[in-house]
């Protein structure tokens, strides 16, 4: 087996920070490198100059043995072409095993032009990963529509795959890896315009949802039964410091937006405690909910496989069990 390393793609948003994905995929990809003989976990960043001093501490705290740094005005603008094009070359280069990305909108766009010029396999929008018995990268997603999770092997080089933010979780242990800065070359040359960049206009997903920070999450599915349903999920969540979330169940009869809609085609998430009220636990929702530290489900029915996910379950009708557990919690 070689071991040339794993490569993770090191997002800066529009704010000038690295996406949180990062910093899940790299707590991922040490684990996958202790499967692999401890194999070096490196990362690729494209930057303004004068920013990474900033960057430096999350990289080392991180865990990040090497840093392939891209400095130039230039990288202020996301360009496909350009950032795909240094990318490529540079894989070519240091031969990596896996290459990592997040699932983001430009992880995304980047992604499977890389893998194309590369002629290898990309497994898009994985849940989880492994490292299987012959030290192949093994990544989970869903496939048929959510019903089924696929685990898919890559036979070609590098190996591979986006992973939706969110479902990792950052290291939480206190790293202080020696992280390689190494400088790449920069030139004119590598600036491609074919596409330029006119205007951003603020999308939906740019907006900040509570539900990517809250740490309780209330969520009522289609049993809630009205938008004054969810008013009631509301005064629980604001009890309890947390934010409402949704089925796709409630949010397609409009008792919710789609904003808070959680699942495979809406946020995953990963609080603390997450409470789903009348909710049954079909397998595209409860995609988006397994990463949470502890989840209560409420539900009349007793065989709802929400149960099955649940570590505390309660077997009652939501329309009595949150008026009292509202109540107690205002005593
Ligand atoms: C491609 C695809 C993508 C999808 N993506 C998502 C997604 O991102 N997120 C998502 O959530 N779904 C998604 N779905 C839909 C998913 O399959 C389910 O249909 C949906 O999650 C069901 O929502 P629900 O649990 O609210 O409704 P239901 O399945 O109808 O469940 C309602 C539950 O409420 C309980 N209930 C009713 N009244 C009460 C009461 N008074 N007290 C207590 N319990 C009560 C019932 O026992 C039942 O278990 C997707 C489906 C497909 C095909």
């Amino acid at each position: 087996m070689t071991n040339n390393g794993i490569l993770l793609y090191a997002e800066v948003n529009r704010q000038d920070y690295i996406h949180t994905v990062f910093f899940e995929l790299a707590n991922k990809a040490r684990e996958l490198s202790q499967k692999l003989e401890n194999a070096p976990v490196m990362a690729v960043l494209f930057t303004k100059p004068g920013m990474l001093d900033d960057y430096k501490e999350g990289f080392t705290y991180s865990g990040i043995d090497k840093v392939f740094v891209y400095e130039d005005e230039r990288f202020e603008k996301y360009s496909t072409e350009t950032y795909a094009n240094l990318i490529i070359n540079l894989i070519k280069e240091i031969q990596p095993e896996i290459f990592l990305i997040g699932a983001t909108n430009q992880g995304r766009d980047l992604a499977p032009r890389i893998s194309s010029a590369l002629e290898t396999g990309l497994t898009a929008d994985c849940i989880d990963l492994d490292i299987n018995e012959k030290g192949m990268l093994a990544a989970t997603r869903p496939t048929f529509g959510g019903q089924l999770m696929a685990t898919i092997l890559c036979k070609t080089k590098p190996q591979m795959a986006t992973i939706r933010p969110k479902v990792f979780k950052p290291t939480n242990e206190n790293i202080h890896t020696e992280t390689d800065f190494i400088y790449k070359p920069v030139k004119s040359e590598d600036f491609i315009d074919n596409v330029q960049l006119v205007e951003f206009i603020k999308g939906i997903e740019d907006v900040k949802n509570e539900l990517d920070s809250a740490e309780v999450i209330v969520a009522g599915g289609k049993g809630m039964k009205s938008e004054e349903g969810f008013e009631m999920l509301k005064e629980l969540a604001d009890l309890l410091g947390g934010t409402v979330g949704a089925s796709r169940g409630a949010v397609d009869l409009g008792y919710a937006p789609h904003t808070i809609q959680i699942g495979q085609t809406g946020k995953t998430v990963t609080p603390k405690l997450y409470i789903a009220c009348a909710i049954s636990g079909a397998i595209q929702h409860t995609v988006g909910i397994t990463g949470s530290d502890h989840i209560i489900s409420i539900n009349n029915d007793p065989n709802a496989p929400i149960f099955d996910v649940s570590d505390t379950g309660i077997v009652g009708d939501v329309f009595e069990v949150v008026p009292k557990l509202i109540e107690i919690l205002k005593k």
